[in-house]
């Protein structure tokens, strides 16, 4: 048998000609996310088992077919992936700030001092006693 080499993307935007989806999905026809068999009729594309985004490369020893409904999944997946991983680096380097600190829970307060209470005075006498003048 002829061997064939193998199909490598010009760019990360180059799309596999038919010949090479046909290729890769005569190897495995089955979604190599789920594991299903990908039955005629249904939507599939070509996954990149390593993420472009995550330095995966586009050529064919990367790509494998999937149904479309779980490529979705996993290409939000790893856009998520590579969020976090960037958010990170940034943090890291000291790029961004944090979002957002954490509030501390703030002081106690101080418990009350265990004396006895002072006995109050007696009322302050404002106004002399009215004294009852009867003549
Ligand atoms: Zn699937």
């Amino acid at each position: 048998m002829r061997t064939v080499d193998e199909w490598i993307g010009q760019t990360d935007n180059t799309r596999a000609p038919p010949r090479v989806r046909a290729r890769i999905f005569d190897r495995d026809n089955r979604c190599h996310l789920c594991g299903q068999p990908i039955q005629v009729g249904q939507k599939w594309d070509m996954d990149h088992v390593k993420a472009l985004i995550n330095g995966g490369e586009n050529r064919e020893s990367n790509l494998r077919p999937s149904h479309r409904k779980c490529h979705v999944e996993k290409t939000a997946k790893d856009v998520a992936e590579k969020a976090k991983v960037a958010a990170v680096r940034k943090k890291h380097l000291g790029i961004t700030a944090a979002k957002q600190s954490i509030p501390g829970r703030g002081f106690a307060k101080a418990a009350k001092p265990d004396r006895p209470m002072k006995k109050a005075n007696p009322p302050a006498q404002l106004y002399a006693p009215i004294q009852e003048t009867r003549r």
